[in-house]
This record gives C-alpha cells, sequence and structure tokens, in this order.
C-alpha cells in the first residue's frame, strides 16, 4: 500500500515585498554626471549601502537620486550589469572579450566601488577573478601605476590589498631599478622583505585558499 501523503494546507500566499519593480531610482556617478537608473527592488537586495539610503532617507516625493562623484561611470556600468545579472563582465571596461582576464585596475577600482556599495558577494567575484588570472599563468607583477591607484581607493589591510601584496611579493621580477620599487606600497616592501630577509614562505594566491581573500560574516561557511 502506498504511504499516505500528508496534504498540506496551502495557506495565505506570500507577503508581498515593499518594494515593487515601477519603482526606480536615480544615480549620478562620476565628474561627468553620467546617469543611471535602476530598479530599487534591484539595487536594495545587492547592496547595503543602497538598502540603507533608500530605506533611510527617501520619502515620498522626495527626489530620487543618489550621487556618486568619486567613482567612474564604467565601473558602476560594470556594477549595474551584475546587479541584474550576477554577472561580473569586465568586457565593458577593458575593452577585451568576455572571456578574457581583466586588468588589475579594473578589478581594483570594481572592488572598491562594490564595497564602498557594500556588495561582498561583489567583492568576492572580483577576487576570484583575479586568482583565476593568477593561475592561468598571467603576470603577478601588477604595474606600479595600478598599484598606486588601487592603493588611494582601498582601505589599509583590505582583502584586496592582501592579495595583491601576495601577487607582487611572490613573483620574482624585479621592478624597474631601486626608484620603482621604493614607491611600491608598504604593505608590498614589508612582505618582500619578509621573504627575502627571513625566507618566509611565499603566498601565491590560489583558489583554494580563496576565502582568506572573500569578505565573509562569522559563522558563513566558506567556498565549496
Ligand atoms: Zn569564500
Amino acid at each position: 500500500m502506498a504511504p499516505k501523503i500528508k496534504q498540506e494546507s496551502p495557506g495565505p500566499p506570500p507577503k508581498r515585498s515593499k518594494h515593487n519593480y515601477a519603482d526606480t531610482c536615480k544615480v549620478i556617478v562620476g565628474s561627468r554626471k553620467d546617469e543611471f537608473v535602476m530598479h530599487t527592488a534591484f539595487a536594495t537586495a545587492k547592496s547595503s549601502f543602497f538598502k540603507s539610503t533608500i530605506s533611510q532617507d527617501w520619502k515620498e516625493g522626495k527626489e530620487k537620486t543618489v550621487r556618486l562623484p568619486q567613482h567612474e561611470a564604467g565601473t558602476f556600468h560594470v556594477f549595474v550589469h551584475w546587479i541584474y545579472s550576477g554577472s561580473l563582465d569586465f568586457s565593458i571596461v577593458d575593452n577585451t572579450g568576455a572571456h578574457d582576464p581583466p586588468s588589475y585596475l579594473n578589478c581594483g577600482r570594481v572592488w572598491a566601488l562594490a564595497h564602498y556599495l557594500g556588495a561582498p558577494q561583489l567583492q568576492n567575484q572580483v577576487i576570484d577573478r583575479i586568482i583565476h588570472k593568477v593561475a592561468r599563468g598571467d603576470t603577478r607583477n601588477v604595474a606600479l601605476s595600478s598599484l598606486k591607484h588601487i592603493w588611494q581607493i582601498t582601505p589599509p589591510g583590505s582583502t584586496i590589498r592582501q592579495l595583491l601584496t601576495n601577487c607582487v611579493a611572490s613573483e620574482n621580477r624585479a621592478y624597474n631599478g631601486v626608484g620603482e620599487a621604493e614607491e611600491l606600497p608598504e604593505e608590498i616592501l614589508l612582505e618582500a622583505t619578509r621573504q627575502h630577509l627571513y625566507g618566509a614562505s611565499k603566498n601565491v594566491p590560489t583558489m583554494e585558499h580563496r576565502c582568506n581573500y572573500h569578505e565573509h560574516d562569522e559563522g558563513e561557511p566558506r567556498c565549496e
């Protein structure tokens, strides 16, 4: 005899989210004031910055505009594409194919924007993309100009700084002479010195240890 299947009562329909897909906000980005329009439901679901900005400050009738003058429109375009598609497409800013490795500079820019907007999932995807780039044999010697720029837009001790520090310090090629090496960020010089003077092991970033550079809440399971 077949077992009796317990019939669940359908119950009340799920509560509707307070946001609907007709609500949009305008985002003005960069010094040229490029304008983007996003659905607030999408923006607030993936970004704690948009979640707090929209829920706290926006009243009925108030201008629904967010300004991000210090970020670049191209970088924000990558963010909007990720919000809607879940995929990280650097070809928007890199002038390369969607499957080519992105430049370190644009990785840094997108990570910094994701950090500012409170989108840790996007930060982690950028980290994974850098580690993939390293794993496929791309140089770990990040251009000095890119490092300087990334160091200007990211906080001290941040995961992307740790990752790039380990990329550069574990690469054997020296920069162009002493003058250029002296301009390297202090964290990188210290790590290179630690390896050189104390024989500390090189930390070549690998996918196996990618969670070392991820943003995870306490207790959250690590990536498989
Ligand atoms: Zn992880």
